[in-house]
């Protein structure tokens, strides 16, 4: 029903019309995590955004292969290892089981595929062999280099010209290399680090080949989407594209996907700035559908600014929506037996489309939100006038229908408003246990008619930051920023 699918590929820097290799197929491959740590939340951006994407091109008829890799060594890896006295195995399988405990909390559905790059060791050194087979590639003491002069087309990804990078790098001159610019495929490993035998030693892969021999391995020479974070357009995927192409005369990938950045407080996350926030402590001390929010209701190539002012007004927006939802359960759970009197319903019909549309027209999440509130504003609105099981039951499959996609509004609205309310309340003077506690002293005050000392309870905690509300089903309350 849907076709034109327009999708942004870093490689035209334009919006393409997606049309996929072999129909009805996708061959996405993502590059993942290097495991030697926690990931941060910037990590999670595309783990958040890609998972979108699938889903949007499964919505679409699409089959989607996606795989999403693990760099399981490499020379912060053996760092680790040697600081911990372990092997390098043992770092990258404990932060591999770290990244899927973090990522289970995140309530989406896997890739298809994890490989892992120690996995592949025997094809990264045949697909090398061939690479020097086919003299895009040369050995200088025990290392292999990739030749870049050799690939016409280097540099079309990340738009570099090579003559200005040959220029840009001739301070650090590596002797071995016949052109400053050409990258290593294999390495030698020293006695006391992990390595592997080979044609040219004992040694290991670069990082680069890794994603190229596991693409062609997994999804063949030819796929359809590239992914990762904007930092790897350049050396890493332009590297890729080299190897590839190189190796097999075609085209690569044929849509190259990437999202932006996360920033804290206006200022790029990182080491030096000590300013990193790990995806764990973030889920800890909010929740992670927050950080789903946060992450799809910003533009996945725009960057993405975190402050607890941001992160504040995403709670009190999750909170709108869930007690929309509340309340639309709650109604269809008191009038189940009701009659649907008008079956031709379509409330939010046009607001569906408009969310569809949207994610049609290179996943712009900004406008899907917007409809979402605007979805949410009507709701309210119709059943501040006429409460209809109707209304109530469509409302619930729009969120059903949009948060499938998303990945989101699938927690339990009561229990998880308070939740959200509790993490504000953090930041508020006042616990939980001294707000019921004046919303008792409150209720006998109006009991007996003293209108003095319950406004004087409300005008307190108001200043507190705590809204009263008067509802047919008791005293509601709530944070205000
Ligand atoms: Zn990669």
């Amino acid at each position: 029903m849907l076709d034109n699918f327009k999708l942004y590929n870093s490689l035209s820097n334009e919006k393409e019309i997606f049309k996929s290799i072999t129909p009805g197929v996708v061959k996405m491959y993502v590059c993942g995590p290097t495991v030697y740590d926690l990931l941060h939340v910037g990590n999670f951006r595309g783990l958040i955004f890609f998972n979108l994407l699938r889903n949007w091109l499964q919505y679409l008829g699409y089959s989607v292969n996606y795989v999403y890799n693990y760099t399981d060594i490499d020379d912060k890896i053996i760092k680790k290892s040697q600081d911990e006295n372990k092997l390098a195995s043992e770092i990258s399988a404990k932060f591999i089981e770290e990244f899927e405990k973090d990522f289970k909390l995140l309530k989406i559905p896997k890739a298809s595929q994890n490989p892992k790059c120690t996995d592949y060791i025997d094809d990264i050194i045949s697909f090398i062999s061939n690479l020097i087979k086919k003299e895009f590639a040369y050995v200088k003491n025990k290392t292999v280099f990739f030749s870049c002069n050799k690939f016409t087309a280097y540099g079309k990804l990340s738009g570099k010209n090579i003559e200005d990078l040959i220029s840009g790098h001739r301070i650090t001159v590596n002797q071995d290399k016949k052109n400053p610019i050409d990258f290593v495929l294999w390495k030698p490993s020293k006695s006391k680090e992990p390595g592997w035998e080979s044609p040219w030693g004992r040694g290991r892969p670069g990082w680069h080949i890794e994603c190229s021999v596991m693409a062609n391995e997994l999804l063949g020479d030819q796929i359809d989407i590239h992914g990762g974070g904007m930092d790897l357009i350049f050396p890493h995927h332009e590297n890729e594209i080299a190897q590839s192409e190189s190796m097999s005369g075609k085209n690569f990938a044929k849509y190259w996907v990437h999202n932006n950045f996360i920033k804290f407080d206006d200022q790029k996350m990182s080491k030096s700035l000590g300013n990193i926030i790990k995806a764990r402590s973030f889920m800890s001390d909010y929740n992670p559908e927050v950080l789903k929010y946060m992450i799809l209701s910003v533009h996945y190539r725009s960057s993405l600014n975190f402050s607890f002012k941001q992160i504040n007004q995403s709670i009190i927006s999750l909170i709108k929506i869930y007690t929309a939802l509340e309340k639309a359960n709650n109604y269809i759970k008191e009038k189940d037996n009701e009659k649907d009197n008008d079956s031709n319903f379509s409330y939010f019909e046009n607001d569906l489309n408009i969310v569809y549309k949207s994610l049609n027209n290179d996943i712009n999440t900004p406008i899907v939100f917007a409809q979402v509130f605007n979805v949410v504003r009507k709701f309210n609105n119709y059943f501040k006038n006429k409460k209809n099981i109707n209304i109530a039951k469509e409302f619930l499959s729009f969120f059903n229908r949009v948060g499938g996609l998303l990945g989101l509004f699938s927690e339990e609205p009561k229990k998880f408003i308070l939740e959200l309310n509790l993490i504000l309340l953090k930041e508020k003077d006042i616990s939980l246990e001294e707000i019921e506690e004046k919303i008792k002293k409150r209720d006998i005050a109006r009991k007996i008619k003293n209108f003095k000392d319950s406004d004087l309870i409300r005008d307190d905690l108001l200043k507190k930051g705590i809204e009263l509300k008067d509802t047919i089903n008791g005293t509601k309350w709530s944070v205000r920023l």
